[in-house]
């Protein structure tokens, strides 16, 4: 079998004006995402997705790792993984070629499956055919409205929910209270600072999480602060998330051996693919840490994460973005199943996933290099709404 094409196919959605949302990040009026092909001359198709910068993404496939690929037997992950890395490792190592290759390196798997009649989960050598879910949402609003809504998710089932803050302490405060309030004692609040604390900060809050029993605390600071990561995290007693913003076994290795997390957050639509994300895993398995992945983007990469968390036994849970998003709501033939809190993984090979043609359509970027004018920082946001950046070395220590 041989590879044929590679194919990547930027998709936008644009939220109604009543419909945007705001956080530390900003106000995001589009959400965006990648989806890769692989095609072969056997008729499979290997699907993987990315969430990066959908233009870079796209040059990047069609300039270099496509033509790099065509005629490959897409049963070698490890040594194509390895060319990709190599071939793109001048401008790459992270960030978007990084993510890109692992876009591809997914499909490669869901490919893999596909021919061995296998589910990805069972690939990895996992047993289990749940995996833990939890409600990403809470997002900056009204203590009243974060109760509300958190007692919904808790409705559905779900026993975690995740809030974002850096609104201010004040507002911070309230609002964990509240949704502490709303779910009670027997489910878990985790907090989201979106990068945005410094170190004093951090450690007040942390103090207070610990009292309100928040099960992580996710991203005080930028991944490149790494000191101030390990420091907060001898001086706080509740588990330090993060690596959303990482990429690669070399970026986790970095955070893993300075002591700076307690929960490892990488994402196949970010990291470097199923293969990278596996490495990532098996690191934190073997330090004593969790796995948690991130993800915001489509249900193509909920689901790679989820076979991935389901298949390590240190995997404790998958994100699933309750804002309005056509790409995990629509994208699949078959909707994301979750029920009591545990999103289910289907014995089909590869994935387990088909794409609904005509959703890809409807959102499709038809000039994949032309894509909306705003800001682009993982969701899109208008340039008036865009924040104040952070600095890059705010935090010295
Ligand atoms: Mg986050």
């Amino acid at each position: 079998m041989k590879i044929e094409s590679v194919e990547a196919i930027n998709l936008a959605f644009e939220y109604p004006p009543d419909e945007r949302f705001r956080y530390g990040g900003g106000i995001c009026t589009h959400r965006l995402t990648t989806l890769i092909h692989v095609h072969t001359d056997s008729g499979l198709t290997g699907i993987g997705s990315i969430y990066t910068h959908p233009a870079l993404a796209y040059l990047i496939v069609r300039d270099q790792l496509a033509p790099l690929l065509q005629g490959e037997d897409p049963t070698e992950i490890e040594s194509l993984w390895e060319k990709m890395y190599g071939l793109t490792l001048w401008y790459g190592r992270k960030g978007v070629a990084m993510t890109t290759l692992g876009g591809i390196d997914t499909a490669l798997w869901d490919l893999r499956g596909k021919i061995e009649g296998k589910p990805v989960w069972q690939l990895l050598g996992g047993e289990r055919q749940t995996c833990p879910a939890y409600a990403s949402g809470l997002l900056w609003r009204d203590p009243e409205e974060l109760a509300e809504e958190a007692a919904g998710y808790i409705e559905q089932g779900y026993r975690r929910v995740k809030m974002r803050l850096a609104r201010g302490e004040a507002y911070d405060t309230g609002a964990v209270r509240a949704v502490r309030q709303a779910i009670g004692e027997n489910n878990d609040i985790m907090v989201d600072a979106s990068m945005r604390y410094k170190p004093e900060l951090a450690k007040r809050m942390g103090k207070f999480f610990e009292e309100q029993q928040v099960f992580w605390y996710e991203e005080p600071f930028a991944p490149n602060n790494i000191d101030a990561y390990a420091n907060l995290r001898q001086q706080i007693n509740v588990p330090i998330a993060g690596g959303e913003n990482e990429f690669g076994l070399q970026g986790f290795r970095e955070m893993i051996r300075a002591g700076a997390l307690d929960i490892v957050q990488p994402d196949t639509s970010r990291c470097g693919g199923i293969s990278e994300t596996w490495k990532v895993a098996r690191m934190a398995q073997r330090n004593g840490l969790g796995v948690a992945t991130h993800s915001w983007s489509d249900a193509v990469a909920i689901v790679a994460n989820a076979h991935v968390v389901s298949a390590i036994p240190n995997g404790i849970t998958v994100e699933i973005d309750q804002m309005t998003n056509p790409f995990i709501e629509e994208l699949l033939v078959e909707p994301l199943q979750i029920q009591g809190g545990q999103l289910q993984l289907s014995r089909v090979p590869g994935l387990g996933i088909e794409l609904n043609m005509s959703v890809v359509d409807r959102y499709r970027i038809l000039d994949p290099l032309n894509i909306p004018d705003g800001v682009y920082s993982d969701m899109m946001f208008g340039k008036e709404n865009f924040p104040e950046p952070f600095t890059y070395h705010e935090i010295d220590n």
